[in-house]
């Protein structure tokens, strides 16, 4: 293992407000006459949905899932966990599920289908990163910030042995690299 001196930055906290502007705007124009109910998946979202949100002019609610996927501090096991369910009501509502990103589909599959199970008039998918890999449950989103390789990334949400979430940007780290700060004991 080595530690970077400086984090390898993908995209740059200015470079994911630029694209926000253009998201929001498209999701607003689809949304117009609709009652819009934002479900954040915890806490990879988190970042993300403050920053989304912020550029609404509608009305909007938004609720949080917690749903965990046990593995080790890189890859998921893909068996999903429900750590937290929504509180609010979604019958007959139009629901964006917004996560920080979509890889093997596990996560975001389970989470429109559980959903699903409440009734809401539609259910479609926003996600900050896609990773351009193959599915392991075909599920497609249908808002996404940016496509990314199979890589490992952290920053604006996404964590690193649960910690890095805070940082304002995405940087990516290799299969032998732990972030800048980490202590790596040899
Ligand atoms: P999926 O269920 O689609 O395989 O993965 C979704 C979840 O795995 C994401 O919500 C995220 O928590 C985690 N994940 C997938 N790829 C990455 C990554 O590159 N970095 C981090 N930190 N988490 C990831
Ligand atoms: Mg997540």
């Amino acid at each position: 293992m080595k530690n970077n001196k400086e984090p390898n930055i993908l995209f740059s906290s200015q470079q994911i407000h630029d694209r926000l502007v253009v998201m929001v705007n498209e999701i607003e124009k689809d949304y117009r006459d609709k009652d819009l109910v934002v479900v954040a998946v915890l806490k990879g979202s988190v970042l993300f949905l403050a920053d989304l949100v912020r550029g609404f002019s509608r009305p909007l609610a938004f609720d949080f899932i917690g749903v965990s996927s046990y593995g080790n501090s890189r890859t998921s096991l893909g068996v999903i966990n429900l750590s937290k369910q929504i509180s609010i009501d979604i019958r007959d509502k139009d629901v964006l599920v917004v996560d920080d990103i979509l890889d093997s589909g596990r996560t975001l599959g389970w989470v429109k289908e559980h959903l699903c199970k409440f009734g809401p008039r539609s259910v479609k998918i926003c996600v900050l990163l896609k990773k351009e890999v193959e599915r392991v449950i075909e599920v497609e989103a249908d808002y996404v910030g940016f496509t990314l390789a199979d890589v490992f990334v952290y920053g604006y949400g996404l964590d690193y042995r649960d910690r890095y979430r805070h940082l304002p940007y995405i940087a990516k780290l290799g299969d032998d690299e732990v972030p800048p700060g980490e202590t790596v004991d040899e």
